[in-house]
């Protein structure tokens, strides 16, 4: 569930840690939102404490992908909200939103109650490549696809003066890369990553672990060649994406034992060159 504490990351950036870390972006006028948490109660809960943050702010929202703990809480937020988020997130969206909804209301009877009878809105605003953001007091927010790693539509936000980068999925720390959208693979999210490094962010929040600095792009980019190597050598000796997962997926886990979770079931594929 999403909490009322708040991490402060730099100048203007909080953060609510938790599933997912939920951005808070505080200018002079307004108040960005990135994510919403799963379903409308942990939405509202996100729009209360950046409403706390800065009471007379209006309110934005964006969304860093389509998955519901990312963007299934939007009709918990204030209904004069401005929800904007990138066009291929949208379409993303349309196609497998339902599909996505349903996979996470099976999981657990406390999901199926977070998001029952969910129904979201397309957005007030929506862009191509880039937005920016104005904020007020000097406080920009630019508002980035640059192709698709995580999932299609995968947004970053670069918060400006502060050079803070709010990378969704495609930066992450000590966390296995988690390939979802029909069109990514570990080569579209190394691209993706090219163009992350040239925004030279000084500090990086992702969505499902912990703050660091711009060396988590680097890292990013070699754990996912890594597991390409490795998983391309066990095709060439004839191994099953399946026991190729398990095995890269246990080799992980001894070299890094304080990751949480080394699963590379949902790389393998893409690895071996299955389209989804
Ligand atoms: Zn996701």
């Amino acid at each position: 569930m999403v909490g009322e504490e708040t991490t402060r990351v730099s100048d203007h950036v909080w953060a609510i840690m938790g599933f997912p870390n939920i951005a808070i972006v505080v200018g002079a006028r307004a108040t960005l939102v990135v994510d919403t948490g799963l379903g409308p109660k942990n939405g509202a809960t996100a729009a209360k404490v950046a409403q706390k943050l800065a009471p007379t702010n209006r309110l934005y929202l964006t969304t860093t992908h389509f998955h519901p703990e990312h963007a299934g809480g939007e009709p918990g937020f204030p209904p004069q909200t401005l929800l904007i988020r990138d066009a291929e997130q949208q379409r993303e969206m349309g196609v497998h939103g339902q599909e996505m909804m349903d996979f996470f209301r099976n999981m657990s009877a406390r999901n199926n109650d977070l998001l029952a009878n969910v129904e979201l809105r397309p957005p007030d605003i929506s862009f191509e490549k880039e937005a920016m953001v104005d904020l007020g007091g000097g406080v920009r927010a630019r508002l980035l696809w640059l192709g698709g790693a995580h999932t299609n539509g995968d947004e970053l936000t670069l918060v400006e003066p502060d050079r803070t980068l709010i990378s969704g999925d495609v930066v992450q720390n000590k966390v296995v890369p988690n390939v979802r959208g029909d069109a990514c693979t570990p080569a579209t999210w190394l691209a993706v990553l090219d163009r992350v490094a040239e925004l030279k962010p000084v500090r990086i929040l992702p969505d499902h672990s912990a703050p660091g600095d711009a060396s988590l792009i680097a890292a990013e980019a070699e754990l996912i060649r890594e597991i390409e190597a490795r998983g391309l050598a066990l095709k060439r000796q004839g191994m099953s994406i399946e026991e190729a997962s398990k095995q890269v997926t246990a080799e992980l886990k001894t070299e890094h034992p304080d990751w949480a979770n080394t699963d590379t079931s949902r790389i393998m594929p893409s690895v071996y060159g299955e389209t989804k």
